[in-house]
C-alpha cells in the first residue's frame, strides 16, 4: 500500500517537473506570462541599450502637437500593457479627438499615441502622464488609438507598418508584459472585429526576438 502511494508520489512529482519544464522548453504562453508578469524583453532576453531604444525612437518621426490641455496633467503612469483603440470614425484628425475629448469634460486627448491611415504617428498624452482611455488601466498603460472604424474596416498597410514599429518600441522601453486590444479589458467593441490583434502582438514578439541579434 504504502509503496503504491510513494509511487504516485513519485509520478506525480515527475509529472509536474515535466510539466514546468516544458512551459519552460515550449514558451511561456501569454496567460501564465501574464500571471506572473513577465515582460516580454526579459522573457525574449532582448539586449538592447538607451541608444537602441532613441534610434527606434527616431524612426517612428512622432509628430507633436500642441494640445492646450485643460488642466495640468497628473504624472503617476507607469506602464506595463499596451491598449490598442479605434477612434471608431474613418476619418478623424488628432486635433478633432482632443477637442471631442475635452468636449466630454477630459484634460484633452486621452490616447498616448494616434497612428493615422497614412502611417503618420501623432504623440497625445505624456507617456508618463496618466491617459483617459481604458477605466481602471489609466496609470499602469500606454494606449494607443488608430484612425479608422475596424467594425467595418482594415488596417492600412502603412499603419500597419508604423503600428508595429511604435510598438515595438514600447515594449523595449517599458517593462511590458501584456499587448492587449480595449475590449479585452472593458466591455466595449474597440477596437473592432477586424483588428489583427494576434498577428500584430506575434509580429512585436518576432522584433522584440530578433533584437538579440540586432547591431547598429
Ligand atoms: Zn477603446
Amino acid at each position: 500500500m504504502f509503496i503504491i502511494i510513494k509511487i504516485k508520489k513519485k509520478i506525480v512529482v515527475i509529472l509536474l517537473i515535466i510539466f514546468f519544464i516544458s512551459i519552460l522548453l515550449v514558451g511561456v504562453k501569454d496567460n501564465i506570462r501574464y500571471i506572473f508578469k513577465i515582460s516580454y524583453r526579459s522573457y525574449y532576453n532582448a539586449e538592447f541599450s538607451f541608444i537602441d531604444i532613441e534610434y527606434l525612437k527616431n524612426n517612428l518621426e512622432l509628430i507633436d502637437l500642441d494640445y492646450n490641455w485643460n488642466e495640468d496633467l497628473i504624472f503617476n503612469n507607469e506602464p506595463n500593457k499596451i491598449i490598442y483603440h479605434h477612434c471608431a470614425r474613418s476619418y478623424w484628425s488628432p486635433e478633432g479627438i482632443n477637442d471631442y475629448h475635452k468636449e466630454r469634460g477630459w484634460k484633452g486627448i486621452g490616447y498616448n499615441f494616434y497612428v493615422r491611415k497614412d502611417g503618420k504617428i501623432y504623440l497625445g498624452r505624456p507617456e508618463n502622464a496618466e491617459g483617459a482611455h481604458t477605466k481602471g488601466e489609466n496609470s499602469n498603460s500606454i494606449g494607443i488609438c488608430l484612425e479608422g472604424n475596424f467594425e467595418e474596416e482594415s488596417l492600412s498597410k502603412e499603419q500597419w507598418e508604423s503600428l508595429i514599429n511604435l510598438s515595438t518600441y514600447i515594449t523595449l522601453k517599458y517593462d511590458i508584459y501584456k499587448i492587449v486590444g480595449h475590449r479585452d479589458v472593458y466591455d466595449t467593441l474597440c477596437p473592432g472585429e477586424n483588428f489583427p490583434m494576434n498577428e500584430i502582438k506575434n509580429e512585436v514578439i518576432k522584433n522584440i526576438k530578433n533584437y538579440k541579434n540586432t547591431k547598429f
